[in-house]
């Protein structure tokens, strides 16, 4: 195998050493400040005002007049215009982007480069093209935005998630108020000041760092919709606040997806797949392919492929171009992922780890695969939300099928075999919002994304994800 060199990646952003709340179109300062820190160095990057129960109240406001006075009005043509602006200046300054976003998160600068920050300038470049089209999208003749919506985002795809909640918000003429998560503020704040480079109308897009208890204010506040991507104890949470209520809720949550290797799969292919579905991101990632399902006959050949090919995955600098899996976000994450791991191998499971050197500072998680794995344990029910993988075997197709639907979750699926009947029969029984076949984590603006049973419900992306945002 080759020796690389490092290649570190050399654009640096302008990140301030403050950043005040996003209220109104201008940064305003809250009575408390927190640190948000970079997960591979432990270094603190900036310190960011805290949003409290004041600050929502005041932004949500700024949202309301904003839609009432300014957005809400608008044709659908202007707004567009706004929008392609939006991912036109996110496209330009989408190096400095992709380098903020891995400092303050851990991820490798390969994925924020070539995947993050251009599928965030996507959604938006898609959703504005929905704006003055929206009477087509089948959600009747003339559909109406829903107002403002409260939107409260996790740490694994900052910008992207951001993306997702925004663009299709604003196209259909709502105004956001939107919680970033709380180790993770660097994109959104970066993002609010491109508002103001783009001149988009003060209250449109108001941005509130803080913790959960700022979450929760949003979600309490006077919005007409909750959007929430986290994980599911606190989405239940989200449920019960606004039951009652008459506001309109999407919820995306967790997942425990079933990436299945039948017999007559591309092997070199499927492990590809394998190594992409729980490894992309450090498996933060709520689709993640985190049980490998292999059929019995090929799973020896399957397994010594697959840590072959794990063993060969550098981990370490996210700020490395050849940097396949970066730091986990934070200790509390790496805390529940060493609990979980140590689980599996108390539960019986068989852990196997390749021998790779980790930096001494900062959070990091060696590449696992767990084989040995029985249905009962939690590593094989539980989201795990890291780089660990566990390995079950089956012998028929319809064992695959019980086995992939035995979890709460319901997020997404993973199919590898060289049949399209098989690909189609096995589709159809899948208990799971999104099925990948012969590939994994694709995604696209223009594809609905969702889950069934406790991932969550509703739509984001495409046509029916403009849905959860129009009052139909
Ligand atoms: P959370 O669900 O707690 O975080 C998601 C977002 O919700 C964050 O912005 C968080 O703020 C906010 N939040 C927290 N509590 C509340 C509340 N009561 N009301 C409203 N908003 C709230 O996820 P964690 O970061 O704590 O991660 C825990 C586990 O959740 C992970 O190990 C993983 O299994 C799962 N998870 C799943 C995700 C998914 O996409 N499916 C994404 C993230 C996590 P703050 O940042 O301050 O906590």
């Amino acid at each position: 195998m080759f020796e690389y060199a490092p290649a570190p990646e050399s654009v640096r952003p302008q990140i301030k050493e403050h950043y005040g709340i996003f209220i109104d179109g201008e940064f305003v300062d809250a009575e408390s400040d927190f640190k948000s820190v970079n997960p591979a160095t432990e270094e603190v990057l900036f310190t960011v005002a805290e949003a409290g129960e004041a600050d929502v109240a005041k932004a949500v406001a700024a949202a309301r007049r904003a839609y009432e006075t300014v957005w809400g009005p608008m044709s659908g043509t202007e707004r567009g215009k706004y929008l392609f602006r939006i991912a036109r200046l996110l496209q330009e300054r989408a190096r400095e982007f992709a380098v903020a976003e891995s400092l303050d998160n851990g991820k490798p600068i390969k994925e924020t480069r070539d995947f993050d920050v251009p599928t965030a300038a996507q959604h938006f470049f898609y959703h504005a093209g929905w704006a003055d089209k929206l009477a087509y999208a089948g959600h009747g003749g003339d559909p109406k935005p829903l107002g403002v919506v409260g939107q409260v985002i996790p740490w694994n795809f900052p910008l992207l998630m951001l993306a997702w909640k925004i663009a299709p918000a604003l196209a259909c003429g709502n105004t956001v108020v939107l919680k970033p998560a709380e180790t993770t503020p660097l994109t959104a704040l970066m993002f609010a000041e491109l508002c103001q480079e783009a001149d988009l109308p003060p209250g449109v897009v108001n941005i509130l760092p803080g913790a959960g208890a700022a979450g929760a204010a949003v979600v309490g506040s006077a919005v007409d919709k909750v959007a929430f991507t986290g994980s599911t104890a606190v989405g239940r949470a989200i449920a019960k606040a606004v039951a009652g209520s008459k506001k309109k809720v999407t919820l995306e949550l967790g997942g425990k997806a079933a990436n299945i290797v039948f017999d007559d799969a591309p092997i070199d292919q499927a492990v590809e797949g394998i190594v992409n579905g729980i490894f992309f991101n450090q498996g933060h990632v709520c689709c993640a392919g985190s049980r490998l399902l292999v059929q019995e006959s090929v799973a020896d050949d399957v397994l010594e492929r697959l840590k072959e090919r794990v063993a060969t995955l550098r981990v370490g600098d996210p700020l490395d171009k050849n940097t396949d899996i970066g730091a986990i976000n934070s200790a509390e994450q790496l805390e529940r992922i060493t609990a979980l791991t140590e689980a599996g191998r108390g539960e019986g499971a068989d852990v196997w780890q390749p021998a790779c050197d980790l930096p001494e500072q900062g959070f990091w998680f060696r590449p696992t695969v767990f084989t040995g794995v029985q249905q009962s344990m939690r590593i094989a029910q539980e989201e795990i939300f890291g780089p660990v993988l566990s390995v079950l075997t089956f012998r028929t197709p319809d064992e695959a099928i019980a086995k992939a639907n035995n979890t709460p979750y319901g997020l997404s699926a993973g199919v590898w075999t060289e049949k399209g009947s098989k690909i189609l029969w096995a589709a159809e029984r899948l208990r799971a919002g999104v099925v990948w076949a012969n590939t994994f984590n694709k995604f696209d603006a223009a594809s609905p994304f969702g889950g069934l049973k406790e991932s969550g419900y509703g739509r984001e992306g495409g046509r029916q994800g403009l849905e959860a945002y129009l009052d139909v």
